[in-house]
């Protein structure tokens, strides 16, 4: 059955697909391999349990840097049974025929008692990678914490333990309208306004150049992993975006972008804390940044355009741009699914 055979190649290619995109995303990979090899007090001699851990990659550095016990828990049977075959082959695996220190458990994180021997409370270092798209969409944060509260120890580390969102203004250049006012010499724009108009209204996840913001970059949310409770996901903020000073004059700003940074910091990772950044200003990662259209954009100048002599001139015929843009932002974790629903409001 030729038909059977296609599903089957192509599924295993996609799920292998995305491990591999994440094990080539360096800034990713190389923030966590930082985080616990370059951290030896914290992680020598200690309990990890590693929560998601797909093909076992994070295990594998936890039991390198010489863990004394590794549990990597993983849902998915095929990527369980992946990751066993590879603690084997790397020598590190744990049961009656191996003395390594890792061992998986094909479970989810919220059921593990049922497949393992493992005291509440007992575990020194707890990590995963479970940031999704804006951080928040499809992502795992419910099943870490639960995995936090039932087997980390009391004062035990989190890995990262901060999460941090932030959000800066952009200008055409992000959009797709460019493209579409020159195309071999003709002007398409109306598509580009017909986009404009409906689809992107949703969130769209791309890489966005530092030189296409329009604005300086401010905090949105702040999360301590330590010690937040899963409902503080669901939260409403403000904040106020301030074009950038580096080209004194009136631009449109045509939506937001938002990203996020994860922070092992010197709390659990006293030699050698790291950030892991999906910003526009730093190399870009699988993440990418996401985006967020106005309905229409808004005029911005800085304020020093606006109080000068300038300010006529940056006036002009148009409306008064504005010295600031007032932003609230609302996310809630959306019925029945990891998903998420982001509302923006922008004066
Ligand atoms: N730690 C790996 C994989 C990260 S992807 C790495 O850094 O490369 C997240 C993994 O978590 C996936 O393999 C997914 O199947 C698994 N996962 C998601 N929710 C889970 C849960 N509740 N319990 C156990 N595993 C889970």
């Amino acid at each position: 059955n030729i038909r059977k055979v296609n599903e089957n190649y192509f599924g295993s290619y996609s799920s292998f697909g995305i491990h591999r995109e994440m094990l080539s995303d360096k800034v990713r990979t190389e923030a966590y391999r930082d985080a616990l090899l370059k951290n030896p007090t914290l992680l020598n001699g200690s309990v990890v349990m590693d929560v998601g851990c797909g093909t076992g990659i994070l295990s594998l550095f936890a039991a390198k840097a010489g863990a004394s016990r590794v549990v990597a828990v993983e849902a998915s049977e095929k990527m369980a049974k992946v990751a066993t075959k590879i603690a084997k082959d790397n020598k590190v695996f744990n049961d009656n025929e191996h003395n390594g220190v890792l061992e998986v458990a094909h479970s989810m994180v919220e059921e593990l008692d049922k497949s393992i021997q493992i005291q509440p409370h007992s575990v020194d270092v707890l990590v995963s990678e479970w940031m999704g798209y804006c951080l928040l969409y499809e992502s795992m944060l419910s099943s870490v914490l639960y995995a936090r509260d039932r087997w980390l120890k009391p004062g035990g580390a989190i890995l990262p333990d901060t999460a941090t969102m932030f959000v800066a203004g952009f200008g055409k250049g992000a959009t797709s309208l460019p493209f579409w006012e020159d195309v071999y010499g003709f002007d398409m724009s109306s598509i580009g306004k017909e986009i404009h108009d409906d689809t992107t209204r949703l969130p769209i996840v791309d890489v966005i150049a530092e030189r296409d913001l329009v604005t300086q970059p401010t905090l949105l949310q702040t999360f301590d992993l330590a010690t937040m409770k899963p409902d503080e996901v669901d939260f409403t903020a403000t904040a106020t975006l301030e074009p950038t000073e580096s080209e004194a004059k009136t631009r449109l700003c045509h939506g937001v972008v938002l990203w996020f940074d994860t922070g092992f910091t010197s709390r659990f990772c006293k030699e050698n804390p790291t950030v892991l950044s999906t910003s526009p200003y730093t190399p870009p990662t699988h993440w990418a940044q996401t985006i967020l259209t106005f309905q229409e954009p808004i005029s911005v100048a800085p304020a020093s355009v606006l109080s000068g002599n300038d300010r006529r001139e940056a006036i002009g015929t148009e409306e008064c741009p504005a010295s600031s843009i007032h932003l609230r932002v609302s996310v809630a974790r959306a019925h029945e699914h990891r998903s998420i629903d982001i509302s923006l409001e922008a004066t």
